[in-house]
């Protein structure tokens, strides 16, 4: 532990205030120096933040949805005014490239914007003379205190996709960042209470299991938004839901992109190398698996591949020359270095080999060169796992059926995409594979702010999608009302029979 560090503490109740008597190295992973401390809540801490959400949530519920929704409008302006701060915050924890960083926000920023005009989608549903005299109608109302848990690799935009339409449909909140890059999600929540935000509604604890702990068993908190891994997804989805919370938790993924011969190779090979090596492969919508159909198609994909790979420059996120910056922390460095071994071990054919470089002058930093194997099979341990790293496997199958039916095994069902000049079979396998998120010639298909985002299998457990349309749907509960006035002088006897519109 080094003393001299600034500490990073939690946002509760519109202060920024310490708590708990633990606290982590946050490193910056281009060096590999611990730069920062952040504080790890205790249960009384979040014991604290819960309370204070519990305190604003009356008058916030009260508060008429468009002026909820104009904080946002507010917000969405200190958050463009705020880029260069915020991605260089985001790029110092996580690693990522500041052009990368900056794609991150501008998504969170559109999340942000969406939730500004999310009035329009709390309306509610009215009939009139549902029966003589009778009207009915549905409206969406506010669950109370909601939390969210978010993950290391996209800091600043996750947490976006949750607690501003939580609380413009009037819900108060907990945001618990990952305690591995915590200053971007804490610096938007004070531009939120510049934004307009009342103390309270939304506030953040940084922590780590213990936290996450008490917002999951704590009757208070009324629902609960992750995104993370599948093991700790399954987890909080359990947990959460044994104590009578609503749940929607996010999980890992393992995306295949499939090749077809007719497809445009030069451009799906431009395409996958952004999205197998961008990020450091450090995105759950990554591409780490091509499915090659053919061996011809394989062949030439690998040699485009290899090519490109050959000009890529990695290096710490801050220089702009750079596509990739270093992984995001030492372990994680090793887990995937481990994985890129196991590879070798299980036969696969390591066709470029991104370990041992050294960056000069960043000698500490956590760096990983692309990789990439040919003749990856179900079955090996880098086919199966999830390595969320520059690791990128071919896999050849002689058809389309056959890519999709070891598509449609795999644990995961988070995105998938096709490269093909085919209509039918584009059409045929976006209708048929068992995966949430589909592109056709587009390798990253994450949904834009106004749809909703989820996979499926052991991707998400829970019902609804994060962000979009589901997002309102699951911070709100629906009430329907059957409001009767009799016409003056108007007398009924009693009505034994079941109401009906007969
Ligand atoms: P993680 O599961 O390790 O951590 C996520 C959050 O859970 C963090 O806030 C962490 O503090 C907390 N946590 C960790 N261990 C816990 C425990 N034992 N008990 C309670 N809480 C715990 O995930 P990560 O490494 O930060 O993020 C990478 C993972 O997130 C990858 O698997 C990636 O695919 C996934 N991810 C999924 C999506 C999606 O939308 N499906 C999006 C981004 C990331």
């Amino acid at each position: 532990m080094t003393p001299t560090l600034p500490t990073i503490g939690h946002l509760i109740g519109g202060q920024t205030v310490p708590g708990g008597s633990r606290s982590a190295d946050v490193f910056n992973p281009a060096t590999g120096a611990a730069e920062k401390r952040v504080q790890l809540a205790d249960k009384l801490t979040v014991e604290a933040a819960i309370a204070n959400a519990q305190a604003a949530y009356p008058a916030w519920r009260a508060t008429p949805p468009l002026k909820r929704a104009r904080v946002m409008s507010n917000l969405k302006v200190l958050l463009e005014q705020h880029a260069d701060e915020l991605c260089a915050l985001v790029t110092a924890e996580h690693g990522k490239v500041l052009a990368d960083s900056l794609g991150e926000l501008q998504r969170g920023i559109e999340n942000v914007e969406y939730a500004s005009y999310a009035t329009e989608l709390l309306k509610g549903e009215h009939s009139k003379n549902v029966g003589p005299n009778i009207d009915s109608w549905s409206e969406f109302q506010a669950l109370g205190v909601t939390a969210g848990i978010t993950p290391f690799n996209f800091p600043v935009m996750v947490p976006l996709w949750m607690w501003p339409m939580a609380v413009v449909c009037g819900n108060t909140f907990i945001l618990k960042p990952s305690e591995r890059d915590p200053s971007s999600a804490l610096r938007v929540a004070e531009l939120a209470l510049q934004a307009g935000l009342p103390p309270g509604v939304l506030n953040v604890v940084n922590g780590d299991k213990e936290a996450v702990d008490t917002l999951l068993t704590d009757p208070r908190v009324k629902a609960i938004s992750f995104v993370g891994s599948t093991p700790i997804a399954e987890y909080i989805y359990s947990t959460g839901c044994s104590h009578g919370k609503r749940v929607q938790a996010l999980g890992g993924a393992k995306n295949h992109a499939v090749v077809m011969p007719d497809a445009d190779i030069p451009n799906a090979v431009s395409a996958l190398m952004g999205a197998a090596y961008g990020s450091c492969g450090e995105r759950c919508m990554a591409i780490p698996l091509v499915v090659a159909v053919g061996d011809a198609t394989a062949d030439a994909v690998v040699a485009g591949l290899k090519t490109e790979i050959a000009k890529m420059k990695v290096g710490p996120g801050t220089q702009a020359s750079c596509d990739m910056g270093p992984l995001v922390t030492k372990a994680h460095f090793e887990k995937v270095v481990g994985y890129v071994d196991q590879g070798v071990k299980e036969g696969a054919t390591l066709v470029v080999d991104g370990r041992g470089i050294q960056i000069a002058g960043f000698e500490g930093g956590y760096y990983l060169g692309p990789c990439l194997f040919d003749n990856v099979k179900p079955g090996m341990v880098t086919y199966q796992e999830e390595i969320f790293g520059p690791v990128l496997g071919v896999v050849r199958v002689k058809t389309l059926q056959e890519a999709m039916d070891m598509i449609d095994a795999h644990e995961y069902g988070n995105g998938t995409c096709i490269f093909t000049r085919d209509g039918e079979a584009a059409r045929y396998f976006s209708d048929n594979i068992l995966v949430g998120m589909v592109g056709v010639n587009v390798p990253l298909p994450v949904p834009v702010a106004y749809h909703s985002f989820g996979g499926w299998k052991r991707s998400l457990f829970g019902d609804l999608h994060g962000y979009g349309p589901d997002a309102v749907r699951f911070y709100t509960k629906r009430k329907t009302i059957t409001q009767r006035w009799p016409s003056a002088g108007v007398r009924e006897g009693a009505v034994f029979s079941f109401p009906s519109s007969r």
